[in-house]
């Protein structure tokens, strides 16, 4: 498994090597990382699956994994899930990593349906993603809006917001 801190740190409890200290001091890698690195290490090991990242907001935890590796991390029946959930004390979601934001807002919101996702370029200069959800869809997202908002501006490091239509 390749993650964002290394073997003998996977492999360890508590304390992290020095280079991925700094990297946790640094905010390149966050608290949350290593607990689910670890707790996926300890799950499926030396499968060949890359960890990326990991977020949370409210009650709500998502992993990141390279594409193609959303089945085996979540094992059979759902077992890893199950466990990552019983540890985490929070709900789970594993998605895959892409840089195209309409796909991970897809991955995310199942089985709520998307319309498509616009930049919207703010007066000030700035700008978010717009992500438009049918409005009929809005009791079938996995969380309130306003928390996989938060999810996806982590993931992808800029404002999101749902916008029902
Ligand atoms: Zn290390």
């Amino acid at each position: 498994m390749k993650a964002p801190i290394c073997e003998v740190c996977l492999k360890t409890e508590d304390i992290l090597c020095p280079a991925d200290e700094k990297k946790l001091q640094e905010g390149i890698i966050s608290e949350l990382d290593v607990k689910v690195a670890r707790l996926l290490y300890k799950l499926i090991g030396d499968a060949d699956v890359e960890f990326k990242k990991a977020v949370e907001a409210g009650d709500l935890v998502v992993i990141i994994v390279g594409e193609g590796q959303v089945a085996l991390v979540i094992g059979k029946g759902g077992k890893n899930v199950k466990l990552l959930m019983r540890e985490l004390g929070k709900r789970v979601r594993i998605i895959e990593d892409t840089k195209d934001i309409k796909k991970l807002a897809t991955d995310l919101l199942i089985p709520a349906r998307l319309f498509g996702v616009n930049i919207v370029y703010k007066p000030d200069g700035g700008h978010y993603y717009k992500i438009l959800v049918p409005r009929m869809d809005k009791q079938r997202l996995p969380a309130p809006s306003e928390m996989l908002e938060k999810i996806i501006s982590q993931i992808i490091g800029e404002d999101a917001k749902i916008v029902f239509a």
